[in-house]
């Protein structure tokens, strides 16, 4: 597929080439293993000196096939598909960081990463400062220590929607000897490639806007290949002999490809998160229609943000496309053709009006996840962060009043009549 396409074309194009007569869906390759003729050319596959499939927690040709299109929409040279973003997030800290290792992650990331990387990854030996993505470059600086291996940050924060400065820090970054990871879930590769502000890896959770529908759990990791793994000692796991790979060097062997193989044939083969063809199908069938969703989010996204702000209700909304918000600046240059779907306000009245307006909305849908094609609401205070007094929340930073609105795709103006009926009902006594 020839970089130079758009990303609405390459979500139809990229990565699947049915030849003559074959079918035009992309098939579902429903197989734990392959069928080969000797065990010659299975041995060749295990010495990695020939392609092909082995066994399906390792690589499927279904799979095979969605990893390149998301290589291709993030503008990367090769991905690993995974079983949730999770798992993609782990892997791509993992990969590179073991014990007695340090790491840098934005303190406005996903609360499920700050559990992986500041609970379970500390248990394992890897050390984790979060750090504010608005500081200075020298105050960034100064927390880079001589184990640190990677800075990790998110496009768009969920559900901060803080924007991160990718060239800033992955100038800071590059200046260490270390590289830059990004989770694009948010924006994904068709409102902003990472990558061509210097990110060296993409990570990205598929359960969000690139499903799109609700319908399965996913995630993916993108290598930029551009990230020089030889250039200190820092990555040894990559430029030294792998001993659970028969004494193979990934950087020698593979080259640009040397991140992205290693975490497939070692780290895939010993973890075994790798997504199903059934996954790896319906998570094709959302793509195809990522550009276009994610131009009815953007665009239905700013009118609410913008209604919001003007309907006297909100202390505050928060959302990036909106020339109020903090990070606006930040949007301008990152996410051009759009800030998203999920937009943040803090009700007036607090607790008690946040539940009166959920309670009063027709359509919107009570849910945990966000970008979908359905309009759904979230009460941080009385959900995700339930058991916290009043007291505690404000140390948090969850007002009670706040409220999350992943917009969804419907007529923009049901939207804004929805919201504007139930909160006319949450303020009529
Ligand atoms: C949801 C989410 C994740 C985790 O993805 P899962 O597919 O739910 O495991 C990671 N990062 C961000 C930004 C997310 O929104």
């Amino acid at each position: 597929m020839k970089k130079e396409f758009s990303p609405a074309t390459q979500c139809i194009h990229s990565g699947y080439h049915p030849e003559n007569g074959e079918p035009l869906a992309l098939p579902i390759y429903q197989s734990t293993t392959y069928s080969y003729s000797s065990p010659t050319d299975i041995g060749k596959l295990f010495d990695l000196t020939a392609d092909g499939h082995m066994y399906s927690r390792i690589s499927n040709p279904t799979v095979a096939c969605v990893e390149e299109k998301i290589a291709a929409l993030e503008g990367g040279i090769a991905a690993l598909g995974t079983s949730s973003g999770q798992a993609a997030s782990f892997l791509s800290v993992a990969n590179i960081a073991s014990a007695g290792d340090h790491i840098l992650v934005s303190s406005k990331i996903y609360g499920g990463t700050t559990n992986l990387f500041g609970v379970t990854l500390k248990r394992f030996g890897i050390d984790c400062t979060f750090f504010d993505q608005d500081i200075s470059d020298d105050e960034l600086k100064a927390l880079i220590q001589p184990n640190t291996k990677l800075i990790f940050g998110e496009t768009i924060a969920n559900p901060a929607l803080s924007v991160f400065d990718i060239e800033r820090i992955a100038k800071v970054a590059h200046g260490a000897g270390i590289p830059l990871i990004i989770d694009n879930t948010f924006a994904t590769g068709v409102l902003c490639r990472p990558i061509e502000y210097g990110a060296d890896i993409v990570v990205l959770s598929t359960s969000k806007y690139m499903d799109g529908h609700a319908v399965q759990l996913g995630g993916c990791v993108v290598d930029s290949g551009n990230f020089d793994w030889t250039q200190n000692d820092k990555f040894q796991g990559l430029c030294t002999p792998d001993e659970s790979y028969h004494g193979i060097v990934y950087t020698e062997s593979f080259g640009k490809l040397a991140y992205i193989t290693k975490m497939r044939v070692q780290l895939m083969r010993d973890f075994g998160v790798y997504p199903t063809a059934q996954a790896a199908f319906l998570l094709d069938l959302g793509i195809q229609t990522l550009d276009v969703r994610l131009k009815r989010h953007c665009e239905n996204a700013l009118a609410v943000a913008k209604f919001l702000e003007e309907s006297g209700y909100a202390e505050y909304v928060n959302y990036p496309g909106l020339e109020s918000d903090k990070y606006h600046s930040l949007a301008l240059k990152y996410l051009e053709k759009g800030a998203s779907g999920v937009v943040s306000f803090c009700i007036k009245g607090g607790r008690e009006k946040a539940e009166k307006f959920m309670n009063a909305l027709s359509f919107f849908v009570n849910a945990v996840h966000v970008a979908t094609v359905h309009s759904c609401v979230l009460h941080p205070a009385s959900s995700t962060h339930r058991q916290l007094s009043d007291e505690m929340l404000v140390k948090a930073g969850i007002d009670g009043g706040l409220i999350r609105i992943s917009v969804g795709i419907e007529d923009i103006e049901d939207i804004i009549a929805d919201l504007k009926q139930a909160l006319a009902k949450a303020f009529e006594d």
